[in-house]
């Protein structure tokens, strides 16, 4: 601890570092900080800055809003991606009430509840994220320029490709911060972008993707362009996924997803988990597809899951096994989207999987074909049920979820419930321009 501060000390006065960032993320999965001068960093180390939760999204109420922010020493990172902005660097931060309690709603705190379970079980859950995002071009007010469907082609990129350019230049950004990048192309979409990085323990995993994000955001403003994880732009193309592979590792540091006796190279829990997440999909649903515009993606045909079913090849399906095996055996659950919060759906997806096993849950048999093209009847013989398909349908099933209430806890749990229930709502409310010109001339 104490050496841990030195080194920030020491890492503060070689870069020439004035502003320190204290991060942290609200219950929405929303990027807050609190930007502080080097001269507080003593008390900000000291975990003595306070500030009003009543003011974040989701924290607390005014009756108790002093909150403390104590950074996670080993999150420290130099800025390198601002150029103009040199000496800036960040630090996670968990919440603490004043009375020096962790604060139950505080996202970070919520994951690590859940990794602790898994470590009292003997595992560690390591997950690697795929990113997926659109560069549209911007404005000189540096608005996203956005042009709908029929204009189509209008936002392949250029031939000389800012688009490509900006992507290089994100990786090369995260690479300097010490990410390993697995893989980075362009996706099925026009200005469709996908960047994958290797997989970490989760909490880290977990920090980085919204470090990431801003990465992605401020590299794409650099290239005059504008960057967007919203699940799904346009209508007949690809959404954007943040598909999250994942693996236990139990203590001799070993692949516990892995096992070389099975003709599936797949350990026993392995199947257990994948049975968890199936059983319990409906009910994080709303935690991994937060947003209306999440179920536009989940539709067939876009590569995005419809159906709660597992495979080892079809991208249809919620759950898809990827091929490698030994160090490299992971599940890939594919319905998650990046306008969830990273820190919530690791900690539910894991709650669900660690149920699996507790349970010892057998997942229906393995689909093979595309499910897409599935009839009832058939999705009937296979037990397979289909994904919430739209928002209100998977609030309906968070609220009747104790799993989700015990792991985010009762606060964060009602007051997300709550907020998300009154964006279903006015979304039901408004009238759509489709209505308009389906009904108006019609009627
Ligand atoms: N973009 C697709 C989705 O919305 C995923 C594509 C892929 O398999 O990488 O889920
Ligand atoms: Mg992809
Ligand atoms: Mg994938």
């Amino acid at each position: 601890e104490l050496e841990k501060r030195e080194s920030i000390k020491l890492k503060v006065r070689e870069h020439h570092i004035d502003f320190i960032r204290l991060q942290f993320t609200d219950l929405f999965g929303f990027a807050k900080n609190m930007t502080i001068h080097t001269d507080e960093l003593d008390k900000a180390l000291n975990g003595q800055l306070m500030f009003d939760g009543s003011s974040i999204d989701g924290f607390a109420s005014v009756a108790e809003s002093d909150m403390y922010l104590r950074p996670d020493l080993d999150t420290f990172q130099v800025y390198s991606w601002k150029p103009n902005e040199a000496g800036v660097a960040h630090v996670y931060c968990d919440i603490y009430d004043a009375d020096g309690h962790p604060f139950e709603g505080c996202p970070r705190h919520t994951l690590k509840r859940a990794l602790r379970e898994a470590e009292l079980l003997g595992y560690q859950l390591n997950v690697g994220v795929e990113g997926e995002f659109f560069l549209f071009h911007m404005d000189d007010k540096g608005e996203p320029v956005f042009r709908i469907q029929d204009h189509a082609g209008y936002f392949a990129l250029s031939p000389d490709d800012r688009g490509e350019e900006a992507r290089q230049e994100i990786i090369t950004t995260m690479k300097k911060l010490g990410y390993s990048i697995e893989a980075s192309h362009h996706e099925v979409a026009y200005g469709q972008h996908e960047i994958d990085f290797k997989y970490d323990e989760a909490l880290s995993c977990a920090d980085k993707w919204m470090t990431f994000k801003q990465i992605v955001k401020s590299i794409a403003h650099k290239h005059g362009l504008y960057a967007s994880f919203i699940p799904k732009p346009f209508a007949r193309q690809n959404g954007n996924a943040m598909h999250c592979n994942q693996s236990l590792q139990d203590r001799y540091g070993h692949n516990a997803f892995y096992d070389p006796n099975q003709p599936s190279k797949l350990s026993t829990i392995t199947k257990h988990y994948i049975g968890g997440l199936l059983k319990y999909a409906k009910e994080i649903a709303a935690i991994a597809n937060p947003t209306v515009n999440s179920y536009k993606r989940l539709l067939p045909g876009y590569e995005a899951p419809t159906n709660i079913a597992w495979s080892c090849s079809n991208r249809s399906a919620l759950i898809r096994i990827p091929h490698s095996r030994g160090r490299g055996t992971r599940i890939e659950l594919r319905c998650p989207d990046p306008t969830a919060n990273i820190y919530h759906v690791f900690a539910v997806m894991l709650r669900a999987g660690l149920e699996g096993i507790k349970q010892q849950i057998e997942p229906p048999a393995e689909v093979m074909g595309n499910t897409y093209r599935m009839t009832t009847e058939e999705k009937e013989r296979l037990h397979m049920e289909t994904y919430p398909r739209d928002l209100h349908t998977a609030l309906q099933h968070m609220k009747d979820s104790p799993l989700v209430e015990q792991t985010l806890g009762p606060h964060a749990y009602q007051t997300f419930l709550e907020a998300k229930q009154q964006e279903a709502d006015e979304y039901a409310e408004a009238v759509h321009r489709w209505e308009i010109e389906r009904y108006l001339k019609r009627h």
